[in-house]
């Protein structure tokens, strides 16, 4: 059985203070057995949300790191930075990066395997724009994502990763996929890990993210090859964040 993966994307939200706040509210609260809580907050907050999580079952995650481990990359933070730290997970490819940060699929390929050699595990971002949904291309991006993002990993590594299928149409736009839609595509993706590594497609969790919400978490997870989700909006309220986690 695969466990849930619930994460929080917070993108370019909260100071320390803010997520300190936020923190003291959903501990003890946003934690289940059996579901795992992840926060994916800015840098800045990570060593504060490390120490607030101490303890408790909710794991930290960054939004992006760089593929080299040190070197000269202004304003980059590399994999032994966040190990360090006591970060857990790492998103990788999100649309925004992959839009507005030039992130190429070779790029995200490189930090995929950059997370695994500092132990943190990946939440690799796929999904297509509302343009290949409507020429019935999205399975073929999807294809075409998920098989270079893994490009090169062993099949161990392959089922400690985890994906997030994100149609970009219904990243922040309230808008959110059915969840048979969801479910058709998530099970394509889990065949495209199948056919490069075997068994570890049904270890590996995939997710679907964009528009999840506290009340349409249930019918997402009730699919059975949709793992968890991927939450941007509906993650940044203390109260939001633990119905999330209370309905997954
Ligand atoms: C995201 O940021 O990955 C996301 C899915 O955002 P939202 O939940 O706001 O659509």
């Amino acid at each position: 059985m695969r466990t849930p993966i619930i994460a929080g994307n917070w993108k370019m939200f909260k100071t320390v203070s803010e997520a300190e706040a936020f923190f003291a509210e959903v501990k003890g609260k946003a934690e289940r057995p059996g579901v795992e809580s992840v926060i994916c907050a800015p840098f800045t907050n990570l060593p504060a949300l490390v120490k607030a999580a101490a303890g408790t079952t909710i794991a930290i995650g960054a939004q992006n790191m760089h593929f080299e481990d040190s070197g000269a990359f202004t304003g980059e933070i590399s994999g032994p930075m966040l190990k360090e730290l006591g970060v857990k997970y790492v998103i990788l490819g999100h649309s925004e990066r992959r839009a507005y940060f030039a992130e190429t699929d070779e790029i995200v390929n490189k930090k995929v395997h950059a997370a695994f050699k500092h132990g943190l595990t990946p939440i690799i971002c796929v999904g297509e724009k509302l343009e290949e949904r409507e020429a019935g291309k999205t399975k073929d991006v999807c294809k075409t994502q998920t098989e270079a993002a893994l490009k090169g990993l062993t099949a161990e590594q392959a089922a400690q990763a985890v994906i997030a299928y994100e149609p970009i149409w219904a990243i922040g736009t309230g808008k959110s996929s059915t969840a048979d839609d969801a479910e058709d595509v998530i099970a394509y993706i889990r065949g495209v890990v199948r056919g490069l590594f075997g068994e570890a497609a049904d270890k590996i969790r995939i997710q679907y993210g964009g528009s999840v919400k506290p009340d349409n978490i249930r019918e997402f997870l009730s699919r059975p090859n949709i793992d968890g989700a991927l939450v941007g909006g509906a993650s940044l309220e203390p109260a939001s964040y633990i119905k999330l986690i209370e309905g997954a």
